[in-house]
């Protein structure tokens, strides 16, 4: 019987290199190394969890990083976040590459914008987000996030909260009708219905210069699972990131697809450094 998974540990920086190595000369198709595109949530799998979403960064030489891909696989790379578009702005301002923000409620490429879903109803969302902010007044360690599309509870700096908080999300989802929970890492979501990072993907995938690559899907969380599982299905790679996805899957979501595991946003940056050289020594 195969393994589900192959577990890996590569904590020195030596060892993550040679994990990336030989993923990428294992993965990426010697006949056309271009022909591939990129799908790159952030929390979790570019960078690691801060204390609130507004103090992650995205140091120059990652973003230095991100550019030469895109600019390698002929703009093909799209990051796909939960984060809002105004934040992803912030954290990647003028991109060359394609953003997704809200979980899939939005897409821009770097032309403009994509699709954006519709606005869930003003009353609900009204109500959602009183009763967040009440939760957030009689504890400031959590913190409200209005996405617009979207709203969210953290308590990443409380974590013996996240009952409280789960229950509180049950309860306004099971009332929000058009809404949907969205759980993630130390934090609870009310968000749109109509929409998710599959279909996100799938929507960039039927555009240029998207359309006809391979996709490759790096994603750490349940709101990733999705995507992970369209691009499976459309024939391409999905990495799960981290330990949050790994226990959930089902046991065949490795085999017979092609799903590959990384420890952490470290292995990552290896795998996309090792991606960009290997596509700077392929022939054109
Ligand atoms: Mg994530």
């Amino acid at each position: 019987m195969q393994k589900p998974f192959v577990s890996r540990s590569h904590t020195s920086a030596t060892e993550t290199s040679a994990v990336a190595r030989e993923l990428i000369s294992r993965l990426l198709p010697s006949d056309a190394p271009q022909q591939i595109a990129l799908f790159l949530d952030v929390d979790g799998t570019l960078v690691g969890f801060s204390p609130t979403p507004a103090v992650t960064s995205i140091s120059p030489a990652m973003r230095q990083l991100l550019d030469t891909l895109t600019a390698q696989l002929g703009g093909a790379v799209a990051i796909v976040s939960g984060r809002s578009m105004q934040d992803l702005a912030r954290l990647f301002p003028d991109p060359t590459f394609a953003h997704v923000g809200a979980h899939g409620g939005e897409i821009r490429t770097p032309a403009g914008l994509v699709a954006r879903a519709p606005a869930p109803d003003a009353v609900t969302m009204a109500t959602v987000r009183a009763a967040m902010q009440r939760a957030v007044a009689s504890d400031p360690r959590l913190y409200f996030e209005d996405k617009g599309a979207s709203l969210a509870l953290h308590y990443r700096r409380a974590p013996e909260c996240e009952q409280q908080v789960r229950e509180l999300v049950t309860t306004l989802g099971r009332e929000a009708s058009g809404l949907r929970i969205q759980w993630g890492a130390a934090v609870a979501e009310l968000r749109g219905d109509s929409f998710d990072k599959g279909s996100a993907v799938e929507s960039l995938l039927g555009m240029q210069p998207f359309q006809g690559r391979r996709p490759w899907y790096f994603g750490d969380d349940d709101t990733d699972l999705p995507a992970l599982q369209y691009v499976a299905s459309a024939g391409g790679t999905a990495i799960t990131v981290g330990d949050r996805l790994r226990s959930r899957l089902p046991a065949n979501f490795y085999q017979p697809i092609r799903g590959e595991h990384l420890d952490g946003p470290s292995a990552v940056w290896a795998v996309l450094r090792e991606l960009s050289g290997a596509l700077s020594s392929a022939p054109q």
